[in-house]
């Protein structure tokens, strides 16, 4: 990876004119002078905004990067209106989806510095998640040409989470657009910047504006709005379990019947580590697992289990590999682990762990400024202990007996959530055993258990973590046309 410095030259201008130097906003030159306005996300209706002006800021040092227009009522009335499919041969869209998903390339400078600005992330999620958009942008061309007598469901909502504010946010829309759908695009409230700047590559791309709103805004006015009204015909979202259920009775209530709601959810994600496992290979990856994007992922690791053999050596081992985690600035490049998203959700992280300290194994020390959260590992019993998912860089560790391991997996499968789980293990049976016993969406096998890849590994979980299809994989365009039989040609 190439240090910021250089990639964008002495004074880290890109080429669209961002000084990416200025810490305090993402300033734009104009003439050779830099204007200090922040950013500003509007609502990109067909209409005009109306609503009223909310600041964002860094996570990392909490100081304003930019603002948010936010929708009302009228604006989301209005694009309702407006929307229109994109009536445009099969060919044509996937042609401008792939000129899109060239055009995020150029703009690797902007988004890489919003990305971390706006969203805390490290240079290397940032580079993962620009790879993954574009992924999605060209892997949905490709499906879509594959259906080409598929026909759209119409409007669509799609609601999106902060955590992966390019990536899931293009992923849902290039999916629905790949139909032939209009999409009425609710970024998260944290993350509306980039969210207009992709939306923006879209319609520069070609993407007809009646075809692609979007509408920032928070949940119960842009979001509720959007997936109440009867001329919704169809909700992707990804987010927490207890908001897809929100949706889904809220669309039961008014939405035509069969309008699909294509929903990622929570997780409560286990790893088991026996006692065959390649400590510092297990290690590794236990470590990535949890603490990566400061546990801001939903395929995160929540709760270890090491065979009691082994447990108390590779407990000391991940001890030391969390010593080794840069906790900072996520625009440094030597960074590991960045900010939460938010106020709310360190003083809720930070709480839950004050109320576990008799716990706390190991704790590292974070920055007083912004919006930083220690990583922590903390003791349990089992999966049972943990009530919900706590979103951020705390794992939980808990030992088992070898001749317990189907109890473990019962405990697992009990959680009733089913997203990602991880089984570092030497002996086949075994992985055969945890397979064929388990209820969860993505496993992984000697490997860490994020980052799934599109089109390779087609993400989404069992239960409570996701209605399917899997993102990312052959089956997930079907949802976003009408029912009429097999339309995957050839
Ligand atoms: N797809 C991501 C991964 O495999 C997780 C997505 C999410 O957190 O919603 O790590």
């Amino acid at each position: 990876l190439v240090p910021p410095a250089t990639l964008f030259g002495e004074s880290r201008r890109n080429s669209e004119g961002y000084d990416l130097s200025d810490d305090k906003t993402l300033a734009r030159i104009e003439n050779g002078r830099k204007s200090l306005a922040p950013l500003q996300a509007t609502p990109l209706t067909v209409g005009e905004a109306t609503g009223g002006a909310v600041d964002l800021r860094n996570p990392a040092t909490g100081e304003v990067i930019g603002s948010v227009v936010q929708a009302d009522q009228d604006c989301v009335a209005r694009a309702m209106s407006d929307a229109a499919i994109w009536d445009a041969p099969v060919t044509e869209r996937a042609a401008i989806l792939r000129k899109a998903a060239d055009l995020y390339e150029r703009d690797f400078g902007v988004i890489f510095a919003l990305l971390a600005r706006e969203a805390g992330k490290t240079q290397l999620d940032a580079v993962g998640e620009l790879r993954e958009a574009v992924d999605f942008l060209r892997y949905y061309a490709g499906e879509a040409e594959r259906r080409p007598d598929a026909l759209p469901l119409g409007r669509v909502t799609a609601i999106s989470p902060w955590n992966f504010p390019l990536a899931i946010f293009t992923g849902q829309i290039a999916a629905a657009l790949a139909m032939g759908n209009a999409v009425l695009a609710k970024p998260a409230e944290q993350t509306p910047l980039i969210a207009a700047h992709a939306v923006a590559l879209l319609h520069e791309a070609g993407v007809p504006r009646s075809a692609l709103q979007l509408l920032p805004g928070d949940g119960p006015t842009v979001g509720a709005a959007l997936t109440s009204d009867p001329r919704i015909d169809g909700v992707v979202f990804t987010g927490s379990t207890e908001t897809a259920k929100r949706i889904q009775r809220a669309m039961a209530k008014n939405l035509t019947p069969g309008a699909p709601l294509i929903a990622e959810t929570g997780g409560l994600n286990a790893m088991i580590v026996d006692s065959t496992a390649l400590p510092e290979q297990a290690v590794r990856d236990i470590v990535a697992s949890a603490f990566q994007s400061a546990g801001q992922r939903c395929s995160a690791l929540r709760c270890l289990y090491v065979q009691e053999d082994i447990a108390p050596a590779l407990i000391e081992m991940i001890k030391g590999a969390m010593d080794e985690l840069a906790v900072g600035d996520p625009w440094e490049l030597a960074t590991d682990v960045g900010p939460v998203i938010d106020r709310e959700a360190k003083t809720q992280i930070d709480a839950y762990v004050a109320g576990r300290s008799a716990q706390v194994l190991h704790r590292l020390k974070a920055p007083n400024a912004g919006t930083f959260v220690a990583p922590t590992l903390i003791e349990v019993a089992g999966i049972e202990e943990l009530e919900r998912e706590i979103f951020g860089p705390v794992l939980h560790v808990a030992t088992y007996k070898a001749r317990d391991l189907d109890k473990v997996i019962d405990a697992i499968n009990a959680t009733g959530y089913g997203l990602t789980f991880g089984l570092h293990t030497r002996i086949d049976d075994r992985v055969q055993q945890v397979c064929d016993r388990l209820h969860v969406g993505n496993l992984y096998v000697n490997r860490n258990q994020i980052g799934a890849i599109v089109g390779s590994q087609p993400f989404g979980g069992e239960g409570l973590s996701g209605t399917g299809p899997k993102a990312g994989g052959p089956c997930y365009l079907d949802r976003f046309a009408t029912p009429q039989g097999p339309q995957v040609a050839g």
